[in-house]
């Protein structure tokens, strides 16, 4: 053996070992808000150093190909970073996992193909490709439906029609069938079909998929290109891709549960219950369906009184709050009622927002001190003792529906108990409901007082009012 080939397969396995540590450090670190910005850095050291340990390898030949691709791909990269909103974030994390989906397919493809041409490939080889290729191309289509979905730009509700689980499994079983053909009798023609075929079976599986089960979707769907990533590894004999597939594949599956029990949903359910199929929206228009029913509303300066006023405040942040931007006014507001003697808290939900850990990044971003996050299970009893929840921007995180009404598409997810407290202010724009479409008696009821407009613009004019106090 080559000596100095030796050295560099040494060096290139130490630099993949490195970069494997990194990430199980980082995945760590990115665990408590505190320490997440670590946590991001480290990964992404790793991230380099594997990059550069593979353009080391000598079977990469053409570094022009290489550096034009990193450089399109960090430019992309770099513009989404800057310009991307956070409350578009489960859209982008759709679009970066189809990507890494469909070249977990390609190469998969294309190593197929070589096999082929060769002569060389073996029916181990071939399963492990052909895993690739099944779960990439279904990561794929299913990926980019729904970014197509949360984006507004096809319908966001579940697409269902008769017998539409049966036939799903029905062409699922027959790709299996196809892909067991292709295993023993190697042919180009029955990969493209076996391609076609994955590609339709991602788009099967998200269409029937809508309303609050999207976010959780695309985290199974990140799972399922963590996997596709790890068969791509072990066809191209690279450690570091293995490893991190499966790091993506684990880190991917416990979102999708940790989701899946924050809304108290099974896997089953997300993936076959069509939520929000035969969800009415219960208010269309601007939303004041709920028949003779009315909410009553406060003034600012009302408001700003209570808040004042009161001894103890929790802040309930929600999508809202998100979608205003309007988390340095809610700190600037906390500050003021805290020098007037109030106690403030801030209660986080598990899924407020659009991903979890939402509220904790937007409420961090505006430097608002960690220990005043209340998690839901320790705040929830000390409800009764406050004086005012102010509910900023959140909906169905507060709908007192999951405790109480059998019936709603809800029912059973862990609430954050507002309606427990003296007083409840809810700062939203309209009656219109919230993620799950469903009407809200929380804001019906007698203690309950609405602040109708922008979130940022009404914390902008109770922070004007109490300073006037
Ligand atoms: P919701 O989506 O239920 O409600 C958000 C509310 O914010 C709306 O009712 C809207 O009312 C109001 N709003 C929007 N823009 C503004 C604005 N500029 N100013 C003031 N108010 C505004 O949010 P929640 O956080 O309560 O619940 C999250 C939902 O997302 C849940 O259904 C959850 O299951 C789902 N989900 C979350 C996941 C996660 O990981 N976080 C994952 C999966 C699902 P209006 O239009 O009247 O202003």
């Amino acid at each position: 053996m080559n000596p100095s080939f030796g050295f560099l397969e040494f060096v290139i396995q130490l630099a993949y070992l490195l970069a494997a540590i990194l990430f199980i450090l980082g995945l760590r670190a990115l665990s408590s808000a505190r320490t997440a910005r670590n946590g991001n850095l480290m990964a992404s050291v790793g991230m380099l150093l594997a990059v550069v340990a593979t353009l080391m390898d000598h079977q990469v030949v053409s570094y022009g190909v290489i550096l034009a691709g990193m450089a399109v791909g960090g430019a992309i990269g770099l513009w989404s970073a800057r310009t991307v909103q956070m409350t578009d974030m489960p859209q982008m994390v759709a679009l970066f996992n189809g990507s890494g989906g469909g070249a977990a397919m390609l190469v998969s493809m294309a190593e197929y193909m070589r096999g082929v041409k060769e002569g060389s490939l073996t029916r181990e080889g071939a399963f492990t490709i052909l895993l690739g290729a099944l779960i990439g191309g279904m990561s794929l289509t299913g990926s980019v439906l729904a970014f197509g979905k949360l984006q507004g730009l096809v319908s966001e509700k579940p697409l269902t029609f008769p017998m539409q689980r049966v036939l799903n499994l029905v062409f699922f079983a027959a790709t299996l069938a196809l892909g067991a053909y292709l295993m023993i009798t190697p042919g180009i023609p029955g990969l493209w079909a076996f391609i076609a075929a994955s590609l339709l079976l991602g788009l099967a599986l998200v269409a029937p998929i809508g309303g609050g089960d999207m976010p959780v979707v695309i985290s199974l769907l990140n799972s399922f290109t963590g996997l596709a990533t790890a068969a791509t590894g072990i066809v191209l004999n690279n450690t570091v891709l293995v490893i991190s597939g499966t790091l993506v594949g684990a880190s991917g599956t416990l979102l999708t549960l940790l989701m899946c029990k924050a809304m108290n949903r099974s896997i089953g359910s997300v993936v076959f219950g069509a939520f929000g199929a035969e969800v009415a929206t219960a208010s269309g228009g601007n939303g004041n369906a709920a028949g003779a029913r009315s909410a009553r509303e406060v003034s600012v300066e009302d408001a700003a009184v209570m808040l004042a006023y009161a001894k103890s405040v929790v802040v309930v942040p929600g999508y809202g709050l998100a979608v205003a931007q309007a988390q340095h006014s809610v700190r600037e507001l906390a500050e003021l009622l805290e020098k007037k003697g109030v106690q403030v808290k801030y209660a986080i939900h598990p899924v407020a927002g659009r991903m979890p850990g939402h509220m904790n990044v937007l409420l961090a971003e505006a430097n608002v001190p960690y220990p005043q996050l209340i998690d839901m299970e320790e705040i929830n009893p000390q409800f009764s003792q406050i004086d005012v929840a102010l509910v900023i921007g959140a909906n169905d995180v507060v709908n007192p529906a999951a405790r109480t009404d059998k019936a709603s598409p809800i029912y059973g997810m862990p609430i954050l108990d507002v309606d427990h407290a003296h007083h409840t202010i809810v700062l939203k724009r309209s009656m219109k409901p919230g993620f799950a479409g469903i009407d809200n008696d929380l804001f019906y009821e007698k203690k309950t007082m609405m602040l109708f407009g922008d979130a940022k613009d009404s914390i902008n004019n109770l922070v004007g009012a109490v300073k006037g106090l």
